[in-house]
């Protein structure tokens, strides 16, 4: 089964990063034209959604949203290493999408894209990308 890691480097406490071109430069090398693609983070801090990626002021409105509903320092807060809101909020987007792949390509809308959730960088993070299917 075709698997590929990225390894992308974060460059800030908070951030989106759009990984749509590697995903989709892998999904036609493996030359699989009907099948599924799986993007998943092996991280409890981070992960990953689809969202659009057209206007980048969409994705700072999710991260200024979030941030607000989850806010950074609570009392009640029991995680000793100080970082809960960034666990709760990987827990809440999740830490993986699939993906149709249909003629040899993945099945995204015109303005979707995949991101990479920073939630507590700057770090260099592992994203898993697998291929299932038929060439
Ligand atoms: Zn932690």
């Amino acid at each position: 089964m075709p698997t590929k890691v990225l390894n992308v480097r974060t460059p800030s406490h908070t951030t989106f990063i759009n990984i749509t071109r590697e995903v989709k430069a892998f999904v036609e090398e493996t030359e699989i034209k009907e099948g599924l693609c799986v993007v998943y983070v092996p991280h409890t801090t981070a992960a990953v959604f689809i969202n659009e990626g057209a206007d980048p002021d969409v994705v700072k409105d999710i991260a200024y949203k979030l941030n607000q509903l989850v806010e950074w320092d609570d009392p009640n807060y029991r995680h000793m290493e100080g970082n809960s809101a960034a666990h709760i909020k990987s827990a809440i987007i999740g830490n993986s999408r699939v993906i149709p792949i249909v003629d040899g390509k993945l099945v995204l809308g015109t303005w979707e894209a995949i991101f990479l959730a920073e939630f507590d960088g700057p770090r260099t993070r592992k994203v898993i990308v697998q291929v299932i299917g038929e060439k």
